[in-house]
């Protein structure tokens, strides 16, 4: 017969504000919109610490390791909808993002 220890109970909240408030549900708000050669998009800044996935970035060709931070954007003209357009966002690491 074990004693249980202590451990658990160390929740500690602290108020923060939801990093993407509606950006799929209920429209798209917050980030950047950028205007490029094709049409309108909205642009929202990945932290490393929020980057837990690898993808491709569509600039390059290459992954964008987990951990590394990048943006995210999609079209703000999409004949489907933000809704979809979000659906559909891409990553890119910031440097590929800024070559036209
Ligand atoms: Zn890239």
């Amino acid at each position: 017969m074990g004693r249980r220890g202590g451990a658990g109970g160390s929740k500690w909240r602290r108020p923060h504000r939801p990093l993407n408030p509606g950006l799929i549900d209920g429209g798209v708000v917050g980030g950047s919109r950028q205007r490029r050669a094709d049409g309108e998009y909205h642009v929202r800044a990945i932290s490393g610490a929020a980057a837990v996935k690898s993808y491709v970035c569509p600039g390059c060709g290459l992954s964008i390791a987990p951990g590394t931070a990048h943006l995210v954007a999609w079209r703000a003209d999409s004949l489907f909808g933000d809704e979809h357009a979000a659906s559909e966002r891409r990553h890119w690491h910031r440097r590929c993002w800024q070559i036209p």
